[in-house]
């Protein structure tokens, strides 16, 4: 890519790259956060005419809805960013090393203007459906804003955590006072200032969000169904040397990330040794290295941290210490002790979590055995006890990877709902294609690294795979594409493989949908991004092997 031409200057494409006159638009694709943004700038690069639907109103997916006090990033700014403009990478000045939400959503901003990519993004429209006529091979799009346009492909860049996930508490729709769940927080903020409090739900989000509200509200209770690990983020302002060093050589710096799991930059807190290899002393040792460098090194502190149980009992223990020597109640930190295996829920990172609980305006309550009973007009009721708050935050999380696909009425070919053929879990080719689905992507789709890689490289990654893909097609005058079942059933097989040889299916969580009642119970993120970035190339050298083109 030519900086110079297409970084200021991208517009538009004067006229359609398509053959067909009679369609819209080359491609429609469905959400403008990081994902979105950059298919974008990628089909516009290559000459293909695109419309963007976003149902908010401006830019920037997860990071405009998350605007709950102390929504932060956990992956270093350096390396939490796109990295297909060598410009933007330059010009681009990070001020701490865990971006905060409001820094990161400045930041899409600035990408939306200096690429001018709004002009061919339609804000305020929620896509309710997309539909496959296999007539003329193309996508109908249809929105709540009224909008029907036809497309060659449909590529959806929803987001694997964009459906929100609220519970159905029995009496929710009895409550008196303000509620919020973090995913869908309020422009201006919520002033708690005086405020009774109650946050339900202690996963990332609401270890980030729980310490900030605390300093705010009058009382705060915190509703907590399964205690979690955390390790204390040590954000801080950015490291001018470390800036400059990546900076150096930012193009090699991303090149040698891509080679490294979860295509970040962890080998310098790794050991490649397993745990066993060391003695107690020196893994302690390691551990508080780990624990004073901060971020998620310690979840992969060995080699064998996030395989083997007794390996991973070995942190889990520290971290364990860690939170009884940080709460002064004993029988507080026995309940914010958790039992399961470190890092099979996602490990969180925080800032002042646990001390929270050392405040006497804070409140731990228990729902582990009897859940929240009920939800009265003035308070939540936990093991037959009434906790009275003037306002409920939700931090319950989200229909992780498949929700937002879900909430679309997709239809292929016969017209088969997405959602039917996906009911006993999500079925992809490399998380990209599903058989019976031609023309139509998913980004990050479930199948994919996605949430178990950085997720904007994840991103890029998909779009430039993408991109090339439809280029190929119009330098062949292909007109359709779509997974094989023949590739798509041993994928399935090798994404779950991929995953029980990891201790992350070995619990409750997100990854798996079991975080939502009802929902099929499928590992769905494929763990191993190294391996995945070489099986999509080998894919393209192989002449889009395992996709039926036509
Ligand atoms: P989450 O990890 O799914 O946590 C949801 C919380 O709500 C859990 O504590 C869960 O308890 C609780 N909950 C759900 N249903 C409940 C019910 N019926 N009754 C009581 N409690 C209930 O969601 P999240 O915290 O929003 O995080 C989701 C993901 O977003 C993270 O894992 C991470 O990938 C991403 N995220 C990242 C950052 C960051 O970069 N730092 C920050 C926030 C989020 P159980 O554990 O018992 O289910």
């Amino acid at each position: 890519m030519n900086d110079s031409q297409t970084e200021t200057h991208q517009t538009s494409p004067a006229t359609r790259a398509d053959l067909d006159p009679n369609i819209d638009f080359d491609a429609v694709v469905v959400g403008a956060g990081f994902g979105g943004m950059y298919m974008l700038y990628k089909l516009r690069e290559l000459g293909f005419t695109a419309r963007v639907y976003e149902a908010a109103s401006d830019v920037g997916g997860t990071w405009y809805w998350n605007r709950y006090p102390g929504a932060r990033c956990d992956v270093p700014s350096l390396q939490y960013s796109y990295q297909f403009s060598e410009k933007l990478q330059q010009e681009w000045k990070w001020t701490e090393r865990f971006s905060s939400q409001p820094e990161i959503l400045r930041y899409a901003n600035h990408v939306a203007d200096r690429f001018h990519l709004r002009q061919d993004i339609q804000f305020h429209t929620r896509v309710e459906s997309a539909v496959y006529n296999a007539a003329d091979e193309t996508w109908t799009v249809s929105t709540d804003a009224g909008d029907r346009v036809t497309a060659r492909f449909c590529i959806m860049a929803t987001g694997c955590l964009s459906a929100r996930n609220t519970p159905d508490f029995p009496g929710l729709e009895n409550f008196r006072g303000e509620r919020f769940h973090t995913g869908n927080w309020p422009r201006d903020g919520v002033n708690f200032a005086g405020k009774r409090v109650g946050v339900v739900g202690t996963g990332s989000t609401g270890i980030q969000a729980i310490p900030v509200i605390a300093e705010q509200a009058a009382h705060l209770f915190v509703f907590q169904r399964t205690a979690q690990y955390s390790v204390p983020a040590r954000n801080a302002p950015i490291d001018a040397e470390e800036e400059a060093r990546i900076k150096a050589d930012y193009k090699g710096y991303r090149e040698r990330n891509t080679r490294q799991p979860f295509g970040l930059d962890l080998l310098s807190q790794m050991s490649t040794i397993n745990t066993s290899e060391v003695g107690e002393e020196g893994r302690r040792h390691h551990y508080k290295g780990c624990w004073e460098h901060g971020g998620q090194a310690l979840m992969l502190a060995y080699a064998d941290t996030g395989t083997d149980k007794a390996a991973n009992e070995t942190v889990s223990d520290f971290l364990k210490e860690k939170i009884q020597s940080v709460v002064n109640d004993s029988k507080v930190a026995e309940v914010l002790t958790p039992d399961h295996i470190y890092a099979c829920k996602r490990p969180c990172l925080d800032t002042n979590y646990f001390e929270v609980y050392n405040r006497p305006n804070v409140t731990l309550v228990d729902c582990r055995s009897t859940g929240i009973e009920d939800i009265t007009p003035t308070g939540v009721i936990v093991d037959g006890s009434e906790h009275e708050v003037d306002c409920l935050v939700f931090a319950t999380g989200f229909d992780a990877m498949t929700g937002a696909l879900n909430n679309i009425d997709i239809r292929g070919k016969g017209n088969r709902a997405l959602k039917d053929k996906w009911v006993d879990g999500p079925r992809s080719y490399l998380g990209l294609s599903s058989a019976g689905f031609p023309n139509f992507f998913t980004m990050t789709g479930p199948g994919s690294p996605s949430v178990l890689a950085n997720m904007i490289p994840a991103l890029e990654q998909h779009a430039n795979w993408i991109g090339d893909c439809l280029e190929y097609m119009r330098t062949r005058d292909l007109r359709t594409i779509e997974a094989t079942l023949e590739a798509e059933d041993p994928w399935q097989i090798q994404v779950l493989q991929v995953a029980d040889a990891t201790l992350w299916n070995a619990c409750d969580n997100w990854y798996t949908g079991s975080n939502v009642p009802g929902k099929p119970r499928v590992f769905m993120p494929y763990v191993d991004w190294v391996g995945y970035v070489e099986i999509c190339k080998d894919v393209v050298r192989d002449n889009y092997k395992g996709f039926a083109l036509r």
